[in-house]
């Protein structure tokens, strides 16, 4: 039987989907080791799994392989999010003149820990979970998607909508023949003898910088200290 890189009802992509499940059962409760501790053995099955693949079952373990991995990288930003949001709790909770006093004053460690859990968060939804969502179906894990996206509304709340857009122009190049993704005939996405098939960007140059509220990257977010000199 031939696999289809997209055929979600193989048992391997079935078993993966329920380790999920049983994974989510501990967010909502924060267990971490309980967590940890699934996806572990589910990263234990995933090698396993691609150490046996042959040509036909290859496509199969990756698939498999970026669902666990978009899963490990929600989960660690769980944490690390639960931590920021009684920070940022505290912060929307100032008035416009105490907000001035605490970006002047708190703790460099407690901006740069804002700045990444956001950070973190951009690359979990956007990159990793809304990159595997075309492979699989996130039903299983939907709540914690929702969980996530959650984060994005309450940085809103707190620091409004504000991005810097920085204008590059570049060529590109496919990463299976290097040449123009346009005219060759590979598939951004697919696999191609176990390699994955990425458009490339080569020689950036930066034209122009702007501010806008609906970013393409969406970690170039505003902060109330960029301005703060020992930040820079
Ligand atoms: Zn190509």
């Amino acid at each position: 039987m031939k696999l289809k890189q997209e055929d979600p009802r193989h048992p391997f992509i079935k078993e993966m989907m329920q380790m999920a499940r049983t994974w989510e059962t501990f967010v909502p409760t924060n267990k971490k080791y309980r967590r940890k501790k699934i996806l572990d053995h589910a990263i234990r099955r995933c090698d396993a799994f691609f150490a046996k693949s042959d040509d036909d079952t290859k496509p199969i373990a990756d698939l498999g392989k970026k669902f666990i991995m978009g899963l490990k990288y929600a989960d660690d930003m769980i944490g690390d999010r639960n931590y920021v949001m009684k920070i940022l709790e505290q912060f929307s909770e100032l008035d416009e003149e105490e907000k001035d006093r605490w970006v002047k004053e708190t703790s460099k460690e407690n901006l740069i820990k804002i700045e990444q859990v956001w950070d973190n968060f951009c690359e979990a939804v956007d990159q990793r979970l809304r990159h595997v969502e075309a492979f699989i179906d996130l039903t299983p894990i939907q709540s914690t998607v929702d969980y996530l996206v959650d984060t994005e509304t309450m940085f809103s709340c707190v620091f409004g909508d504000l991005y810097t857009s920085v204008e590059i122009t570049s060529d590109y190049s496919c990463s299976i023949c290097q040449k123009n993704p346009r005219t060759c005939n590979h598939v951004n996405g697919k696999f191609y003898d176990g390699v994955e098939c990425v458009t490339q960007v080569v020689n950036p140059q930066l034209v122009a910088v702007a501010f806008v509220t609906n970013p393409v990257d969406r970690r170039l977010r505003l902060w109330p200290w960029n301005d703060r000199p020992d930040l820079q």
